[in-house]
Order: structure tokens, then sequence, then C-alpha cells
């Protein structure tokens, strides 16, 4: 078809309708079929365009997928999984929210469709650069800060957090990460664990005392830096 000059052509005009159902099953199939029940987390799956962020024939598919420089992300039920567990006592809605592992930039985009106000902080700077481009083509850069560093010390000058989602892998819960969340109820959500096997663990703030609670087992990238995991030489 013609597009009239005034209309923005669509970048793949009948992709986007195959895009659109497959985000629709993926949500029904992986998501509400296996127990996410929160309307405003359906529908920001529903909306982000994750096949802008991963690459590959099946970005809408029930698995893990590479991102580049090595890294990979989760299947869509496991990122709303964390999403869910990590979600504010009083909504996503202008929160100030910190992710450690941007990778490709899918989870923040979620966080960002929610209402949040995010930092997330990425080791790699290609992948960072990556992210930031994908973002601002899905429409979320204006609500989305990518930063590159070692996300293990968290982001001290834009603390405190009411929710951190640590997307990576590490021993334990960073010390400077705890410190960083809202002291009245803020909720940090880390895979932790050996490098192969670790345990999505839930930690929420109620003043000087942090309670841990053990959710799900999963297979996360290890979380490499000063508080995390050393470099493999
Ligand atoms: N959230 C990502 C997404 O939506 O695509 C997936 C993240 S991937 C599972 C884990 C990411 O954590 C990788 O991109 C990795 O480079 C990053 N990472 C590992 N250690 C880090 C650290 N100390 N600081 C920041 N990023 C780190």
């Amino acid at each position: 078809m013609r597009w009239p000059r005034f209309l923005r052509q669509p970048r793949d005009p009948g992709g986007d309708a195959d895009h659109a159902r497959d985000r629709a099953r993926m949500v029904a199939e992986q998501l509400e079929a296996r127990g996410i029940r929160d309307p405003e987390l359906l529908t920001a799956f529903g909306a982000v365009e994750r096949h802008l962020f991963v690459d590959g024939d099946e970005p809408y598919g029930d698995h893990a997928l590479p991102v580049g420089s090595g890294q990979t992300i989760s299947q869509p039920f496991v990122v709303a999984m964390m999403t869910a567990a990590a979600r504010p006592e009083g909504g996503w809605e202008g929160a100030a929210v910190l992710e450690i592992g941007t990778g490709s930039g899918y989870q923040a985009a979620i966080l960002a469709a929610l209402g949040a106000r995010l930092v997330t902080i990425e080791r790699h700077a290609t992948l960072a650069d990556e992210a930031r481009g994908r973002l601002a083509q899905a429409g979320y850069a204006d609500r989305v800060t990518v930063v590159v560093g070692d996300g293990t010390s968290g982001l001290a000058t834009r603390a405190p957090y009411r929710s951190i989602l640590v997307t990576a892998g590490g021993p334990s819960v960073p010390t400077p990460l705890m410190e960083q969340l809202e002291p009245s109820g803020g909720r940090l959500v880390m895979p932790v664990g050996d490098r192969q096997h670790q345990i999505l663990t839930l930690v929420v703030r109620d003043g000087d005392e942090w309670t841990h609670e053990a959710l799900e087992p999963v297979v996360f990238v290890p979380l490499i830096g000063e508080h995390g995991y050393p470099e493999e030489a």
C-alpha cells in the first residue's frame, strides 16, 4: 500500500500486525496462563514491542535470547515475575526505580511503560548504547536514563529507590543496593546463588531491617563487579 505523505509509514506494515498477534499470544499463553494476573502488567507486556529489543526469528518465544556481548535476556515470564515481585506498594506511576543490567533495554521499557522513572546501569558500553537507541525507537527515552558502569555499587546520587531490580545473578545482595532502598517498604529483586544457578530473592526494607524471601529457582548470567563476582580470567 502507498502511505499518504503526511502519515508516518510503519517500519514494517505487515510485520507489525504479525508482531501484535504474537505479543497477544505471549501475554495469554506465557503470562496469564501461568498466573500473572495484574492487568497493568499484562497491558505493559502487550504494549512493549519486544521485537525491537531482541534479535532472532522468535522475539516473542518462550525462551531466553542472546542480546549481544555474550549476554542473554530471560524469557518473558521471568521478566514478568521479577517485575511483579518488585512492584512498589503505591504502584509504579512516578516511582524512582533502579535496574542493574540494562542488556537489551526490554526490562527497562516494561518498567517505563508501567510509569516508573528509571535509571538502568550496564557494564558493557556497547550494550548500553544499543539499549539507548532501542528505548528511543520504542518511545521510552524520556523516562529512562542509561548509565555505563558497575551497578553493584548502585547510584547513590539518585537514591532512595522504591524498587531495585538486579537482572544478573550474584553471590549475595550488594550492601550499597540495600542501603539505597527507600526505608519505608523499598523492594529489591535479585537472583542470588552461584554462577550457574540462583534463587530469585525479594528483599523488603523497613527502616534498618531488611527481610529476605526466596521466590523461585532461576538461571541468570553473572553479576560482575565490586560487590558481585570477579571477572573470569
Ligand atoms: N535486563 C536485561 C534486558 O532486559 O535485556 C537483561 C539483562 S542480562 C540477563 C544481564 C546484564 O547484566 C548483562 O547485560 C550484563 O552485562 C549486565 N551486568 C552484569 N554485571 C553487571 C554490573 N556489575 N553492572 C551493570 N551491569 C552488569
